[in-house]
């Protein structure tokens, strides 16, 4: 069966670990709470810190708590641009190898080794509705979206499969620019093959070589 799918928009934002953090705040400071986020106990802090790189920066950033192992700059491929910082597609959490920037907050200017990502698009749910749904954790899923006269099929969605998560695909406000995203716009997981995952480039590889499937 499939179910309908909330697409939710995150803009450009940093999870941060707590050396980092009171370098930037001070020593001893702590997140302070202002709105709660869909997924259980993340919530958007008061806190803001000014996100640097060669070409530019972004001010006002905001801080996503709780307070994290590392510390994480996730940012359209837009902002990559302005920025003047290589864009990087990958998972939350899986920095090793990205590319850093300077930080900086009412305390200091830090520079990071690394931690600036491209999130890769993603949907969050329950054991329960992947069941139902027939995917898995870290399957890589098409879902189609619903849109005014700009409706478009994404790849490469991965799934994440937790008790605590709430059913909400996130995207970065380049991909929500895409589809022409309505007020409360939503998706559906389509089964474009048999097989749980397909690789899309070997599916191109096949198109262009005459395979039909
Ligand atoms: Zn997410």
């Amino acid at each position: 069966m499939s179910i309908k799918i909330p697409i939710e928009t995150s803009a450009r934002h940093m999870h941060i670990c707590r050396e980092d953090f009171e370098k930037l705040f001070g020593t001893g400071s702590e997140l302070t709470f202002q709105k709660e986020l869909s997924q259980p106990g993340q919530f958007v802090a008061k806190e803001r810190v000014t996100v640097i790189g060669p070409k530019g920066q972004f001010e006002n950033i905001a801080l996503l708590g709780p307070l994290r192992p590392e510390t994480q700059v996730e940012i359209s491929l837009t902002d990559a641009r302005k920025l003047g910082i290589p864009a990087v597609i990958r998972q939350s959490g899986d920095i090793e190898g990205t590319p850093g920037c300077t930080l900086s907050g009412p305390n200091s200017t830090i520079d990071i080794s690394q931690g600036v990502i491209v999130a890769k698009r993603h949907i969050h749910m329950t054991p329960t509705q992947a069941y139902k749904m027939h995917v898995k954790d870290n399957e890589s899923v098409f879902v189609l979206t619903k849109s005014y006269e700009r409706a478009l099929i994404y790849a490469d969605v991965i799934v994440r499969v937790h008790k605590n998560f709430s059913l909400s695909m996130h995207v970065d406000t380049d991909e929500a620019n895409a589809f022409a995203n309505d007020q409360e716009p939503y998706g559906v997981i389509i089964k474009l093959f048999d097989s749980d995952t397909y690789d899309v480039s070997e599916w191109i590889d096949e198109i262009l070589s005459g395979i039909q499937r």
